[in-house]
């Protein structure tokens, strides 16, 4: 039972305190003043050419159509509501997608935390809004659910595709922990984060139901329930065979659910398909983390898996995650999405340098610039209760070697874009900081229900003073529930 469900209903029905774009803007001022004092540090020891100015602009980015009616939480309430405002956002001029939008990773400064939005309840504040993460953006993506638990309507769901397809082309999902439920609730309270889903349902559930179906495949990073909840429960449901990707030990652990016992039999193995059921809902398929061979979930995009270690059982064995390089074949760009994960500093099982070598050498070529990273507790959590998980420090210690393999590459590699790049502008301070245009996503972050504590805005606060002496340059961005992301 979620003890908070009440009252978040509760607090969906009072009217707001203020409207939202005075909130937006009152987060955007505390936003401008933080990343001030960041880049005044930064200027004391020189100056900047490059514009500083302008990374919380998104968050200035009006949200049209918070009528009361988006408060409803009823999960019938009809989409004419939402047609509605996707009409009143085109009569005001406001793009549906944030076409012109600054790029915080690439014309800002050093050690920037976004303060986009701070609520526990993600669905109030983050959903809706479109954020740019660079000058040309080759993905979409729709958070579905960015939590780490107990909330079970806000756990790791994340659609993507490339932003020259359309939804109903190429969607891609990564993890699936909430699902129709979620949807349900953005589809209700920020109907403007699907406007390009093309749903013409009349009923949020129905709409729900569709995008469910506009999932092309899953990959999957650990098959723990807050990354594949959603996934089980809609088994029944799927109109068509989808596959499910994931290495070979999240392959059994989910072959465990669907054992027939926790689960009905409802995803098998190619090998296993018979013509009595001829076409499951669900369709294993091996992510080879040994190899890290490339496979394409979806057609024209790629997949490179990684074993990393989330903590160690009871009987001692390290508990596998995945870390995914997911890549546009098209554009040769891609990202690197972590399943949870825990730092190599207190792994009995330290696997993370192999995937930041190799994310520093894409960086390096200039084919990689954001990286989804979880950050599930504060860093007053001890150490005995991380359960496999990264806290702040552990995070900057993670970026650290990440930077330190980009310096290693930029003093004995001078050919790479990266370092061309930086040679064109030698005066730069910001040359010399080691993750500068990177935007490191900080995901499953955990609900605090003991203290009710918005942990979203402790991580933030602590990135920002531990990168004060970790110089790395990178923008943090916590991420919410309904965001939309195009990097
Ligand atoms: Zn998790
Ligand atoms: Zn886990």
């Amino acid at each position: 039972m979620d003890a908070r469900q009440p009252q978040r209903r509760s607090s969906r029905q009072l009217p707001r305190p203020a409207t939202p774009d005075s909130v937006l803007s009152g987060r955007a001022t505390g936003a401008t003043e933080q990343l001030r004092s960041s880049n005044d540090r930064l200027r004391s020891t020189a100056p900047s050419p490059f514009d500083t100015s302008s990374l919380p602009a998104e968050s200035r980015r009006k949200t049209p159509g918070a009528t009361p009616a988006r408060r409803t939480a009823s999960s019938d309430v009809s989409l004419s509501a939402r047609a509605k405002r996707t009409a009143r956002t085109a009569k005001d001029g406001l793009p549906s997608s944030s076409s012109g939008m600054p790029s915080p990773a690439h014309s800002t400064g050093p050690s920037q935390i976004s303060t986009i939005a701070s609520s526990s309840k993600g669905i109030e504040h983050g959903a809706g809004k479109r954020i740019r993460l660079n000058d040309n953006p080759t993905f979409d993506m729709l958070v579905i659910g960015c939590g780490g638990g107990p909330l079970e309507s806000n756990l790791s769901a994340y659609l993507v595709k490339q932003r020259n397809k359309a939804w109903t082309e190429q969607c891609l999902a990564l993890e699936a922990g909430s699902g129709m439920g979620a949807m349900q609730n953005i589809l209700n309270d920020a109907p403007e984060a699907l406007d390009d889903f093309g749903l013409q349902e009349s009923t949020a559930q129905a709409a729900a139901g569709k995008m469910l179906d506009l999932i092309q495949a899953f990959v999957i990073t650990h098959a723990h329930l807050d990354h594949i909840s959603a996934l089980v429960l809609a088994a029944g449901s799927a109109p068509r065979s989808k596959r499910i990707w994931g290495s070979p030990t999240t392959l059994s652990h989910m072959t465990d659910i669907f054992s027939g016992r926790v689960w009905p039999k409802l995803a098998l193995s190619e090998s296993d398909i018979t013509p009595s059921f001829p076409n499951p809902p669900y369709i294993y398929a091996t992510a080879d983390v040994n190899t890290s061979a490339p496979f394409t979930p979806v057609d024209g995009i790629e997949v490179c898996a990684h074993a990393i270690s989330h903590g160690t059982s009871l009987d001692g064995t390290v508990y596998d995650s995945t870390a995914v390089f997911v890549t546009s074949l098209e554009h040769d760009q891609g990202f690197l999405f972590f399943g949870d994960v825990e730092s190599d500093a207190i792994s009995r099982s330290p696997r993370n340098a192999a995937v930041w070598r190799k994310a520093a050498r894409k960086i390096a070529d200039e084919q990689l610039a954001t990286i989804f990273l979880e950050c599930s507790y504060g860093d007053d959590r001890p150490m005995p209760q991380l359960f496999g998980h990264l806290k702040p420090s552990h995070l900057i210690g993670e970026l650290q070697v990440l930077a330190d393999f980009l310096r290693e590459l930029d003093h004995t590699e001078h050919r790479t874009k990266r370092r061309r790049r930086r040679d064109a502008h030698p005066n730069s301070p910001l040359s010399d900081l080691p993750l500068h245009g990177l935007t490191v996503c900080v995901i499953h972050v955990k609900d605090d229900i003991e203290h009710g504590v918005d942990l979203r805005e402790v991580i933030r606060r602590e990135l920002a003073e531990l990168d004060k002496s970790a110089q790395l340059g990178c923008t943090f961005l916590v991420l919410e529930q309904g965001m939309r992301l195009e990097f």
